[in-house]
């Protein structure tokens, strides 16, 4: 009985040997997180890209990707900062407040954010049924707005214009938190007279929103918006092209942020250099995978709406390609 035990025990520590020997590239296989948005706006979409793109090199890098659906991007700040993402995608405003310490993120600054690069543009982005009366901003007083969830993008720009305006949630007769993918029902069921979304063109929830129902895109101009652009270095005016939605044949102006790809200084600079170099490489590809990434060039993405240093992952690689200096 004795030996019989030595020799199983010798057997599976053979076995156990044999397993770490032959298994490194299993024991180094890193899984990666990105933070995304609703499923019918186009972080998403970002996310499922970049992580198409990553995973199509897991073999060499042995880096593993996925992108599942979250609250946007204050939500996605807060899970980068919490190590429960490893990277996302956020507003440009957002990532100066998360940065700086400003808006709300006052007096909480996140001085580990780090940018990436820079995406698509994202005018705020506002829908009334045709039925609400509502044919400008200004007319929301009195009405049901849904202002977003708390940990989205929207509703942390909108906190800004409301403040702006001299709006509370009581201006409205309903101030409603839904989700990103729920408000183009709410609009469609007559639940809400008109939802706000900060999101890049075209995408599927405003596609949702004017074909479900009578619906309008709506301006978003003025005094105090003007002053908002002035103010503050993250916001510049905007168009919404005509043509792009049902009913909605003409440009409509607003103001808006750009979406941005950001990370921690914690994350390993080898696992950021294969993302940054999975886009990068596969550039035509990737922008054919949303119309809305269609105009996107590599000198503005890694130069322009980034607030957050660059982390140097990324930057290893940019100075590689000879984008920026070392
Ligand atoms: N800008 C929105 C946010 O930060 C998300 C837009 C999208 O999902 O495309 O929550």
């Amino acid at each position: 009985m004795k030996r019989h035990a030595f020799t199983a025990a010798a057997f599976s520590s053979a076995l156990l040997g044999a397993a770490m020997i032959s298994s490194p590239a299993v024991a180094q296989e890193r899984f990666i997180t990105i933070g995304t948005g609703g499923q019918t706006g186009v972080y998403y979409v970002v996310g499922q890209s970049v992580c198409r793109l990553i995973n199509r090199g897991s073999d060499e890098h042995n880096i593993r990707c996925n992108a599942p659906s979250t609250g946007g991007s204050v939500a996605n700040v807060n899970g980068i900062r919490a190590g429960e993402l490893d990277m996302g995608v956020v507003q440009s405003d957002v990532q100066y407040q998360a940065y700086n310490g400003t808006g709300n993120f006052e007096d909480n600054a996140y001085d580990d954010l780090r940018a990436v690069f820079k995406i698509h543009g994202e005018p705020l982005t506002v829908v009334a049924r045709t039925d609400s009366g509502i044919e400008h901003f200004s007319d929301f007083p009195g009405k049901r707005v849904n202002i977003g969830n708390p940990g989205s993008g929207q509703r942390n720009t909108m906190e800004v214009v409301m403040n702006a305006m001299g709006w509370t949630e009581d201006t409205f007769s309903l101030a409603s938190q839904l989700d990103a993918a729920e408000q183009a029902s709410a609009l469609a069921d007559n639940n809400i007279d008109a939802m706000v979304y900060v999101v890049g063109h075209p995408n599927g929830s405003i596609q949702e929103a004017t074909t479900t129902v009578d619906a309008r895109l709506i301006p978003v101009t003025g005094p105090e918006i003007d002053g908002l652009v002035e103010e503050y270095p993250y916001y510049a005016k905007a168009v919404i092209p005509g043509g792009m939605y049902r009913g909605n044949g003409e440009d409509v102006e607003t103001f808006g942020v750009a979406a941005t790809f950001v990370t921690s200084a914690d994350t390993d600079p080898d696992i950021v250099y294969e993302a940054v170099k999975a886009v990068f490489e596969n550039f035509d590809r990737f922008k054919r995978l949303h119309p809305a990434f269609e105009n996107l060039n590599e000198e503005e993405m890694i130069s322009q709406g980034l607030s957050a240093p660059l982390h140097e992952g990324a930057k290893r690689y940019y100075v590689e390609r000879g984008w920026i200096e070392e």
